[in-house]
């Protein structure tokens, strides 16, 4: 067998890159280790709920992701999430708080103290940092205070990362803002000089809004693997790995048990760093080790349905829960308030995560111990009487979230030697350029165009 070019990995980076491969008319194969597309993303309906079993909601943080559901408009639809979802608590002693929209609020909130609010005036004022290995937690101790870092980065970071301020580091973990301290010495000043900077129409794409898809998260990839064409997929591809030769590469696999040899031009990693030793055999172990030590954080999803809702008004996004409160549930998610079609009228549908980096442990917990906290922490938090919910589902996510620590710099230079080393052969997905899904869209267009 022969192709131009391998992708390997179906999740939505392997995708993106596929359906813009296809639409430039180029000849190649994915090969995907699973019997299906889709990757994280996992949407099922049941019992009159349409619920994710992945990922819930991105933002269109890059014009990648407006263009791709442009580029997809006559087969997928996008859905704005309401406007309920600019509205988010924060657990503080037990008491969901209101995270301060503007000014006023930010001055009244009892989330931060007192002192910090004084402090952060000074914020525009203070000196840049210098050392780009520094943590997320030591650069907003610095910058704006511990009760910042509890009560707002420490959730923010639960919520996207289920990670640890004091492992993530900013500049690799958190680019957007480490450039507005070192582009503009401030972040607060930083975000107001961008925010009135002049942009085109491209760079006008890339909002804050959160989105999902009508129908669930899985008709994008339904849509991205239709379009790219489903002749040009193999899934149950097993035990890949590639070895190159003079000018071009051999893949061998096992699919139904029977060895495949495939010849290609070119090949491009999609999947997660865990997976390379195995498909990349041949780069030196040293240097494989600096990719492959890439740390995943492990997250419980537990997924929420109840067709008469009689817990506490759920007007807004979710709730975050900063780990110094000590609960055994990082966040919640109010996805029927602001996505349509979600739960059966009058009801609702949650997602709440657990474990995590910080609280690991809890991810070896068995699935009767999970339901016992969720339900407990589920009643006092949401304020319910009694707790019987119509749907209940727990999703154990063994690598679900690369946590981009100091280490991170020596990943990319190990990447980028192989590539150089062995010239046809690309590693993406999520070992670098971001975890959320807009990242994702971006780098497999980019992968698509990376041969040009
Ligand atoms: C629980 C959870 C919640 C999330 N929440 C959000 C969110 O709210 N917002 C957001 O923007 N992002 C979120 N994300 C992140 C987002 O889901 C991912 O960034 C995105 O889906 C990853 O896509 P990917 O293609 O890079 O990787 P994956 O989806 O992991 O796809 C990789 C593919 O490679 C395949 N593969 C692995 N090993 C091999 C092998 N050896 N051979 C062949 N194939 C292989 C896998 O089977 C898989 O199909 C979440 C992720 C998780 C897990």
């Amino acid at each position: 067998m022969q192709t131009d070019i391998i992708i390997i990995g179906a999740g939505l980076t392997g995708l993106t890159a596929a359906f813009y491969l296809k639409k430039k008319g180029e000849n190649f194969l994915v090969l995907e280790k699973s019997a299906t597309y889709g990757g994280a993303i996992k949407t099922e309906r049941e019992n009159g709920f349409l619920f994710e079993k992945g990922p819930n909601t991105g933002v269109v943080g890059t014009p990648e992701t407006a263009e791709l559901f442009e580029d997809l408009a006559d087969r997928v639809k996008i859905e704005i999430a309401g406007d309920e979802v600019n509205k988010r608590y924060i657990l503080k002693n037990g008491k969901w708080e209101a995270l301060p929209a503007g000014l006023w609020e930010g001055i009244k909130t009892p989330l931060f103290t007192f002192k910090d609010k004084l402090r952060l005036l000074g914020e525009p004022f203070r000196k840049k940092g210098n050392n780009p290995h520094e943590t997320l937690a030591e650069m907003v101790k610095r910058r704006m205070g511990e009760s910042f870092l509890n009560y707002a980065i420490d959730p923010f970071i639960l919520g996207v990362y289920s990670g640890d301020p004091a492992y993530l580091v900013p500049k690799y973990a958190l680019p957007k803002l480490y450039n507005l301290e070192q582009d503009y010495g401030s972040f607060i000043g930083g975000a107001i000089k961008k925010g009135f900077a002049k942009k085109n129409e491209r760079e006008k794409k890339a909002t804050r809004k959160v989105f999902s898809v009508e129908g669930g998260l899985a008709n994008l990839s339904k849509a991205l693997y239709e379009s790219a064409g489903t002749e040009n997929f193999l899934f149950n591809a097993e035990k890949i790995q590639v070895q190159p030769q003079d000018d071009f590469f051999t893949v061998k696999i096992i699919h139904n048990g029977k060895p495949i040899s495939i010849q290609a031009k070119k090949v491009i990693t999609a999947t997660g760093a865990y997976a390379l030793p195995e498909i990349l055999p041949f780069v030196p172990k040293e240097q494989m080790q600096k990719i492959s030590s890439l740390k995943y954080a492990r997250v419980i999803e537990v997924v929420l349905g109840f067709k008469h809702w009689e817990g506490m008004p759920l007007t807004g996004f979710g709730g975050l829960i900063p780990h110094i409160e000590n609960r055994d549930v990082l966040g919640y998610l109010f996805l029927s308030t602001f996505l349509k079609n979600r739960a059966p009228e009058k009801g609702a549908l949650l997602t709440l995560f657990m474990g995590g980096v910080r609280k690991d442990y809890i991810n070896d917990y068995s699935d009767d111990k999970i339901k016992k906290i969720v339900e407990n922490e589920t009643l006092d938090l949401m304020k319910f009487t009694k707790f019987k919910p119509d749907l209940f589902k727990i999703i154990r996510h063994k690598q679900a979230i690369p946590q981009y620590g100091a280490d991170s710099g020596e990943r990319f230079k190990a990447v980028e030697e192989i590539q150089n080393s062995y010239k046809g052969l690309i590693l993406g997905g999520n070992l670098k350029d971001g975890i959320g899904m807009a990242d994702r869209i971006k780098q497999g267009k980019f992968l698509s165009e990376i041969f040009e």
